[in-house]
């Protein structure tokens, strides 16, 4: 395509993924106009310092001449953003956002969008512990997943707007996939959120663990502990809105998870060695599966080659 997908995007939300999604869209010509608000002054401050858009003082007036919106706020903020831009919203215009849960945040962009505008829910597989505008890097989502979840029996005009969203995806470096939202939600509660759950966990049982000193867990961590704490790392606001959205689907692998946790508790009490090769093994196939995919890298760390040149871990 040689022309942009949109000649006007709005983003409200000038974060990791917000501002990320400016610098890809004016790199990549994927969009003619960016238009840029934030709830927070000083980020608004910054993301005119980073020449990142054209910075407006409300929602309303950044969407107002968008033809595609990008809410890219925590998700237990979206419905306040999509009301304080809903009135606003031309006619045709898409609604979309980046959280990363999906059925809840569908239904609360669905309360605030007048007739005639397209919400298409939406979430990038990408990103990093970091936050803020000045986190944000142009290629976050190349070679990256980014999951559609279009509503139901829309009608050719919205099927199209998907198909117009999915392009601006992919010339922004995307592989996109379109699934519908509780699937979505099933699917990131098992990658993403227990994952996230498991990490806080960890961190703070071996910082409150009595028989091990704080000096302790920092000199050793690359004992495996190291890359639990750069999860750990991740915004707290953010992933306590994943927790209380996504409750259900999080709370079913939860309860799988400590069954099987248990099992692996109850091998290594009675010396089931062989329980406990089984299922090391097979962790090992999923690895080499995911390796073999090009979703990662064998490398020392993990080859984070999607990491800001600079470094930014
Ligand atoms: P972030 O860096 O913390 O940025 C979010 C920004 O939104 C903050 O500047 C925040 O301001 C602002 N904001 C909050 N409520 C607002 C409102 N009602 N109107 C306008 N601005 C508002 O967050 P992020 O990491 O970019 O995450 C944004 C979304 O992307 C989340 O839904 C998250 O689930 C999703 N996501 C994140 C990642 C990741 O790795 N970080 C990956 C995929 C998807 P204040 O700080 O002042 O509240």
């Amino acid at each position: 395509m040689s022309g942009p997908v949109f000649s006007s995007i709005a983003i409200v939300g000038i974060g990791l993924i917000g501002g990320s999604i400016a610098r890809a869209a004016r790199e990549t010509g994927a969009a003619g106009e960016v238009r840029l608000f934030d709830a927070s002054a000083d980020v608004r401050a910054k993301a005119t310092t980073l020449d990142l858009g054209t910075v407006f003082d409300s929602a309303a007036e950044a969407v107002a001449e968008a033809d595609c919106v990008f809410l890219c706020v925590p998700s237990g903020a979206i419905g306040k953003a999509a009301e304080a831009v809903g009135p606003a919203l031309q006619q045709g215009a898409i609604l979309t956002d980046v959280a990363s849960v999906k059925a809840e945040v569908a239904a609360a962009m669905q309360a605030h969008a007048p007739e005639g505008v397209h919400v298409i829910p939406g979430h990038p597989i990408a990103g990093t512990e970091q936050s803020g505008p000045d986190a944000g890097f142009a290629s976050l989502f190349q070679r990256a997943w980014h999951i559609l979840c279009p509503l139901e029996d829309q009608g050719d005009a919205y099927n199209a707007a998907v198909d117009r969203l999915a392009l601006f995806w992919q010339m922004l470096g995307a592989e996109v996939e379109r699934m519908p939202l509780a699937r979505h939600d099933r699917v990131l509660a098992i990658t993403s959120h227990l994952p996230h759950l498991i990490a806080y966990n960890i961190v703070s049982t071996a910082y409150d663990m009595e028989s091990v000193d704080e000096g302790e867990v920092v000199k050793y961590s690359a004992g495996g502990f190291r890359d639990f704490t750069r999860i750990a790392a991740s915004d707290p606001t953010m992933w306590r809105d994943v927790f209380l959205n996504n409750r259900e689907a999080v709370l079913e692998c939860l309860g799988r998870f400590s069954e099987d946790l248990a099992a692996l508790q109850r091998a290594i009490r009675h010396g089931d060695g062989d329980l406990l090769f089984r299922e090391f093994t097979r962790a090992r196939g999923i690895r080499k599966a995911i390796l073999d995919a090009g979703l990662d890298s064998a490398k020392v760390n993990f080859g984070r080659d999607r990491r800001p040149p600079d470094g930014g871990e």
